[in-house]
C-alpha cells in the first residue's frame, strides 16, 4: 500500500522525489555561501525558463496571489486606468487587486469559455489611455488559453504595460516573455514549476523597471515594493549576501533542482510534451462522450482541462468516486457553471502512466453514478495516442 492517491489537480502538484529530496534538506542561513549561489543561480535560470533574457527576475516567499499583487502594484498610481482581460476566476481577481489600490478599472469579459477578441481590446485601448492591461494566460476555472502574442503587439502600439498571469502557465505553455513584449510575467511555484506552494515568482521588463523608478508617489504594499528587493537580487546574482525579508530557503532550494530538470528538457520540448499530453487527455475524454468548458479546442490550455459532467452526474457524488478509484481531481471554480463540471491538471511531472491512472479512475467515477458509455474506451483513446510515446 502506498498510502495515497494520485494529485491530478490543476495546482499543488505531485512534485519530482528528487525535489522533494531538496526540499528536506537542512535548512541554511540566507547569507550562507552555498545559498547565495542557489538564489543565483534560480535568477539566471528563471530567464531562461520565462525566455527573458533582458528580464529582472523575482522570487518571494508567497503564494501566486502576491506575485500577482507585486506585478501591478509597483506599476500603477492611485487614479490610474487599468484594462483587465478577464476569462474567469482569476482575471476577475484582478478586477478587485486593482480597485484596493485605488485604480479605475474597465473589465473586459469574455463569455464563460471564450476568449477575448483582439479587436475588441484594441478598440477600448483607442478610446481611454490606460496605464495597464493584464490578462490570464491559462485561467484555471475555465482552462481557457488566451493568445499572449496579439495583446504583448497592442501593449506595445499603444504605450500599455502588459502583465501575464501564468500561475496556470508559466513552465507548461509556451510563453516568450520578450520576443512577445510582455512587460510582468507571474507565476507560482505549485503549477508546472513543479515545487511544492510557497514562492512568488515574477520577471519584470527593463520597461516596466523605467516605469517603476518614474512613479510619483511611493508604492502602496511594504512587502510587494520593488524598492526593498531588487537590491536583494541584484546582490544574490552578483554572488552577494543581502536581506530584506527572510528568504524560503528550502523552497528555493527544491526550485534549484526543478529549473534545473526544466532546462534539461528543453523549453521547446517541454512544451510540446505537454500539448501531447492534454491532447491525449482531451481524447480520452470525448471517447467517453464527455466535452468540455472552453468552446474552441483552439484555445483550451494544455496545463489542465475543464470537462463537463454528462446528464445525471453531479459532483458530490462522482468526485469522491473518482478519488476512490486512485486519483485525486478537482470540482468547478467559475461562479457561474460550478457545478457542471470538473477539472483535472495535467501539468509538470504528469506522465502517460498518470493520465493512464487518472483516465481509469475517471472511468470508475463515471460507472459508479450510472453513466452509460463504452467501458475502456477513454482509457484506449490515451494509451493509443502516439504521440505520447516516451512520455
Ligand atoms: N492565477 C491563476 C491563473 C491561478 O490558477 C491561481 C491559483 N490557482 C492564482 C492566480 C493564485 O495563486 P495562489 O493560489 O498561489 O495565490
Amino acid at each position: 500500500m502506498k498510502g495515497r492517491e494520485l494529485l491530478m489537480i490543476p495546482g499543488p502538484i505531485e512534485s519530482d522525489p528528487a525535489v522533494l529530496s531538496a526540499l528536506g534538506q537542512q535548512t541554511s542561513s540566507f547569507v550562507a555561501p552555498e545559498f547565495i549561489a542557489i538564489m543565483g543561480d534560480c535568477l539566471r535560470m528563471m530567464r531562461e525558463v520565462w525566455l527573458s533574457p533582458d528580464g529582472q527576475p523575482f522570487i518571494i516567499a508567497g503564494s501566486g496571489t502576491l506575485a500577482m499583487d507585486m506585478a501591478v502594484v509597483n506599476l500603477v498610481e492611485p487614479g490610474d486606468e487599468a484594462l483587465v482581460i478577464s476569462t474567469g476566476y482569476f482575471g476577475d481577481r484582478y478586477e478587485d487587486l486593482l480597485s484596493r489600490y485605488g485604480v479605475k478599472v474597465t473589465k473586459l469579459e469574455a463569455p464563460v469559455g471564450d476568449v477575448p477578441d483582439p479587436a475588441d481590446v484594441e478598440a477600448l485601448l483607442r478610446q481611454k489611455r490606460f496605464k495597464l492591461m493584464t490578462f490570464t494566460h491559462v485561467d484555471t476555472s475555465t482552462a481557457v488559453r488566451v493568445d499572449p502574442i496579439p495583446l504583448g503587439a497592442l501593449g506595445r502600439k499603444y504605450g500599455v504595460l502588459t502583465v501575464l498571469d501564468g500561475v496556470c502557465s508559466i513552465a507548461g505553455e509556451e510563453m516568450r516573455q520578450d520576443e512577445w513584449e510582455i512587460d510582468v510575467a507571474l507565476t507560482a511555484s505549485q503549477k508546472a514549476i513543479g515545487v511544492p506552494a510557497g514562492l512568488a515568482l515574477l520577471v519584470a521588463s527593463k520597461h516596466a523597471l523605467e516605469v517603476w523608478k518614474d512613479r510619483k508617489t511611493p508604492v502602496s504594499n511594504y512587502y510587494a515594493d520593488w524598492k526593498n528587493w531588487l537590491p536583494v537580487m541584484e546582490a544574490y546574482e552578483a554572488g552577494k549576501p543581502a536581506y530584506f525579508g527572510t528568504p524560503a530557503t528550502n523552497l528555493v532550494a527544491a526550485l534549484q533542482v526543478s529549473l534545473i530538470e526544466i532546462l534539461q528538457e528543453g523549453m521547446a520540448t517541454r512544451f510540446a510534451r505537454h500539448a501531447a499530453i492534454s491532447e491525449a487527455f482531451k481524447n480520452g475524454m470525448s471517447a467517453i462522450g464527455l466535452g468540455q468548458v472552453p468552446l474552441n479546442p483552439q484555445t483550451a490550455a494544455h496545463t489542465l482541462s475543464a470537462i463537463r459532467y454528462p446528464e445525471g452526474v453531479t459532483g458530490a457524488a462522482f468526485l469522491p468516486a473518482v478519488r476512490k478509484a486512485g486519483a485525486i481531481i478537482a470540482g468547478g471554480l467559475h461562479s457561474r457553471i460550478k457545478d457542471e463540471y470538473f477539472r483535472v491538471g495535467h501539468m509538470g511531472t504528469a506522465n502517460r502512466g498518470d493520465l493512464l491512472t487518472t483516465v481509469g479512475a475517471i472511468e470508475e467515477g463515471l460507472a459508479a453514478c450510472g453513466y452509460a458509455f463504452e467501458k475502456g474506451a477513454g482509457v484506449a483513446a490515451v494509451s493509443g495516442q502516439m504521440a505520447l510515446d516516451g512520455v
